[in-house]
Formats: C-alpha cells, sequence, structure tokens
C-alpha cells in the first residue's frame, strides 16, 4: 500500500481567525511546539511527510527557520494558500491570487517549488482546481470524499456552543477515495487528486482530528484493514492542533473540543502511526504522485471518466 502523511499547519491565528478574532502570526505559540512534536513522533515512527504551509507564516523569521528544518529532515513542503481564506467564498481575482502567492512566496523563502496544494477548509471546486492546475501544482489534495460534513457541522457546534464553529469543503461526497485526475479544461495534463482517505465503510473522514473524537483506536485498525485490502493507499491528515492538548485561547479550545490531557493524547498518536505503519513505508505525496503518473492505469482513467460524468 502506498502511504501519505500530511500535516497542515494552521497556527493559532488562523484558529482564531475561524472564530472571527484577528490573530498575529508571529505571536503563535502553537505552532513551534507543536511542529517540533510532529517532527519528533516522525522521527521516531522512520516517516517522510508533507507539510502543508501557509504563505503568510513564510513572512515571519523564526517560523521560516523552523520551516527550513523541515526540509533539511527530507520532509515535503506544500501550500495551503497564502491566507488561509476559504477559496470557495473567494472571487476569482482573490482565489488567483491566493494560490499564485503561496507558491510565490514558498519558492522565493524556502527556494522550493510546491508541488501539491489543499485548499483551506477542504473547499474546492472546478474554478480554484483550474487555478491550481495552470499555478503549476502537479497534484491537489483538497478532497475530502464524505458525505457527512453537515452532521459534523452540527454536531462540533452543539459540543461547542461556537455559532461560528462549522465546516467548508465542497460537494465531493461521490469522489473516489483514492487517487484520481480531474479533467480540466486547460492544460494538456490533467490535475491528481489525492483525496484525504475516509473511512471505507461509511465514508466518515477519519483523519486525527475526528478519530480522536469519535472513533476508538480498534475500528481505526479494522479501517486501515480494510482500506489496505479495497483502495491500497492511504492519505492520513493530522493538524498542528493533534500535537498539543490545548491552547493558551480558551475559545480556540472549546471550539475543538479538546479536552484529552497530553500524555493521552501522545499515546493515541503513537498507537495511530503504529498502525499505520504496520501496513508499509510512508512517502513524501509528491513521491507518490509521480508513481501514480508513471503507472498511468487504466482503472484511473475510467474512474477520472465516472467523476466527471456523475459531477
Ligand atoms: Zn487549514
Amino acid at each position: 500500500m502506498i502511504i501519505t502523511v500530511q500535516v497542515d499547519l494552521d497556527g493559532l491565528w488562523v484558529l482564531k481567525k475561524a472564530l472571527g478574532t484577528e490573530g498575529d502570526p508571529a505571536e503563535d505559540t502553537l505552532y513551534e511546539i507543536a511542529l517540533r512534536r510532529a517532527l519528533q513522533f516522525f522521527a521516531k515512527f522512520g516517516i517522510t511527510a508533507t507539510f502543508f504551509v501557509i504563505g503568510r507564516d513564510l513572512e515571519i523569521g523564526w517560523k521560516r527557520s523552523l520551516l527550513k528544518d523541515v526540509l533539511i529532515k527530507g520532509h515535503e513542503i506544500a501550500s495551503h494558500g497564502f491566507s488561509h481564506s476559504y477559496l470557495t467564498h473567494c472571487a476569482s481575482r482573490h482565489k488567483t491570487e491566493e494560490i499564485w502567492r503561496s507558491s510565490e512566496i514558498i519558492k522565493r523563502e524556502l527556494g522550493v517549488s510546491a508541488q501539491g496544494f489543499r485548499a483551506p477548509g477542504y473547499a474546492v471546486d472546478e474554478e480554484t482546481l483550474e487555478v491550481i492546475h495552470e499555478a503549476g501544482f502537479v497534484y491537489d489534495s483538497s478532497v475530502l470524499p464524505t458525505r457527512w460534513l453537515w452532521a459534523l457541522s452540527l454536531l462540533q457546534r452543539m459540543r461547542s456552543n461556537e455559532k461560528s464553529a462549522g465546516y467548508t469543503g465542497g460537494n465531493w461526497g461521490n469522489a473516489p477515495n483514492r487517487p484520481y485526475f480531474h479533467m480540466l479544461k486547460q492544460g494538456s495534463l490533467p490535475l491528481l487528486e489525492i483525496p484525504v482517505t475516509v473511512s471505507p465503510i461509511g465514508r466518515l473522514p477519519i483523519h486525527f482530528s475526528y478519530l480522536e473524537k469519535y472513533l476508538s483506536p480498534g475500528i481505526f485498525e479494522f479501517f486501515i484493514k480494510k482500506i489496505a485490502t479495497r483502495e491500497d493507499f492511504l492519505n492520513f491528515v493530522f493538524h498542528l492542533i493533534d500535537f498539543v492538548d490545548r491552547t493558551e485561547d480558551d475559545r480556540v479550545n472549546r471550539l475543538l473540543c479538546l479536552s484529552r490531557d497530553w500524555k493521552k493524547k501522545c499515546a493515541l498518536i503513537e498507537n495511530v502511526l503504529t498502525t499505520i505503519t504496520k501496513r508499509g513505508r510512508t512517502v513524501a505525496t509528491r513521491d507518490a504522485a509521480e508513481t501514480i503518473r508513471a503507472c498511468n492505469t487504466p482503472c484511473l482513467r475510467e474512474e477520472t471518466h465516472d467523476v466527471i460524468t456523475s459531477r
């Protein structure tokens, strides 16, 4: 099975933004603590991961140094937009600017060309995918192929008592649960989608933030076993907040329903990483993308056709 592990680098200012408060990207204790812990876990389990960076964070010197260290350790840097705006809510010009600016600042400050893109809030539509493709990204990883976003949104609102708690996401409940190609109008090569893996039964999100709230380790292991036989591909996603027990902002803690202490969370991360790495070696998403493109199997093409006709 091909396995990719990804981390969305959403710092404290991004979580505050979700609550309608303006946070300062330079004052971000969550960023440093969580990123260093993530790197320690990945070193322990021999994981090569892909980190989705927000462009604005590269304007901060100490964050740039941390991200250079991520590259030195052999991980991949990909783009999570410039200012964590939900792209499906943006006008075309703003959308284009967010995507291109993120790519340019990664190139300028870190000296690498980002190959992958994840839209904030998993919010992509056809126009966004076109721009991602035009901006030179090789793969997109924004699709979360679940039908349950509305229910999860409601549940989170009820649990946190925060009206702004919510999910964006697109209408991708019927998209494949493994890599496929978006056939776009522009360009000679189709854009490769490496979706966030959901459960093979029920299509529930299984990335860490959900898993820790709603799934037991036993059920997670059962799902991973099924994914290994059915999809032969796993894309597992973390967020920075998964590597701390809480933040210094109580509203953020309530919004994300953070209740587990660090010792227990740490044990759960170890358990999850053991379950995943038992199934095979993890690779950077750009390397998985290259393998998939090289295979060019007919089944992937047929799936593309299904996706196009069903939407
Ligand atoms: Zn994000």
